[in-house]
């Protein structure tokens, strides 16, 4: 069967950012078995492209800029998000599906989650199903904790297991570097490793995290050296411990000058940051030069959340 699509087929183009998480505090593990979280997220201009164009049946294929393998089966989050929104409102039509990837692959930097977002916002335009951002919120919490903040973007206070969100005032503009060290971190087996030091440490974790205020105050008032010092992950000692070349990289970044440097999300990318754009461009140059990551981008927050760029 031929694939070719006839011009009048709509076609809806969506964006949706990467994120970094600028603190990560991890309590206990609830009812559900999820870690209670409290986290500040700020998306960042890495966008994922999600084209999506009428079709009789769902199908995926992904350009990537990046390092790593995306699936293109039904385990894909942007055909989830697709199949999803199919069952929820009785969808008997289709959509051939394109990402193009710039955000790094399991690196931390939520972008299947991004993919499920743009899908999701796309596929609400080409159905013409009028949902409301919440019930796209509500969706795509159950598709993965990172999902609704994909949709929301800018800079935001995660808790429960990070879907349970407040936007945060912030002000002006956060130059970032971000060090890809290459190859990946398995989620689940950061936490596992993390639930694991702590035990060994005798620690109790919180029931319900806090984030910390100062950190909120730094973004509200612009105080790029008091986010750098309120930059926090509870997961970065288990990236540590699973990848101990990580380690190396925070302290030569903050050893160069820069505010702050902590592994975002659960790992291995590397979020360092600088004062402004030059700043980073040079911070940059400087990880590069001493070649302690695969790949160094430079990329600024806030960045908006999941949206239609184009129609036709
Ligand atoms: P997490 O949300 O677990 O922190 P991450 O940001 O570290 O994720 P992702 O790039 O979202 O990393 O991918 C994690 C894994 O999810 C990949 O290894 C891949 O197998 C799977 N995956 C499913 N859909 C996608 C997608 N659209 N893009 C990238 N990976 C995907």
């Amino acid at each position: 069967m031929s694939t070719t699509m006839s011009p009048e087929r709509r076609r809806v183009v969506a964006q949706a950012p990467g994120k970094i998480n600028l603190s990560l505090h991890v309590g206990a593990v609830d009812h559900r078995g999820y870690h209670a979280l409290a986290t500040v997220f700020q998306a960042v201009d890495l966008m994922e492209t999600v084209t999506a164009q009428a079709a009789d049946d769902l199908h995926l294929t992904v350009t990537s800029h990046v390092d790593g393998d995306v699936p293109t089966d039904g385990t894909n989050l942007a055909l989830r998000a697709a199949r999803l929104l199919q069952q929820e409102h009785r969808i008997t039509a289709g959509a051939a599906l394109h990402i193009d990837k710039t955000v790094p692959v399991a690196g931390g930097m939520g972008g299947g989650s991004a993919d499920a977002a743009a899908a999701l916002v796309a596929l609400n335009r080409l159905w013409e199903l009028d949902l409301e951002p919440a019930a796209l919120r509500e969706l795509g919490g159950r598709l993965g904790a990172d999902v609704p903040f994909a949709l929301t973007g800018h800079t935001a206070l995660g808790r429960g297991n990070g879907d349970d969100l407040s936007p945060l005032l912030v002000t002006g503009e956060w130059h970032w570097v971000l060090a890809v060290p290459g190859g990946h971190l398995s989620t689940p087996e950061v936490y596992r490793t993390h639930d694991e030091l702590v035990r060994q440490a005798g620690r109790e974790p919180a029931a319900v995290p806090e984030p910390d205020d100062r950190q909120v105050q730094a973004l509200r008032s612009a105080d790029v050296a008091l986010l750098g010092e309120t930059l926090h992950n509870d997961l970065q000692a288990a990236a540590f411990h699973l990848r101990p070349g990580l380690a190396p990289v925070c302290e030569l970044a903050e050893g160069s000058g820069a505010y702050g440097a902590l592994v975002s999300g659960s790992g291995p990318t590397i979020a360092v940051l600088a004062g402004d754009a030059d700043h980073a461009a040079q911070l940059a140059a400087l990880l590069r030069a001493e070649g302690v990551a695969q790949q160094c981008l430079t990329t600024t927050g806030s960045a908006p959340g999941a949206r239609v760029i184009s129609e036709e």
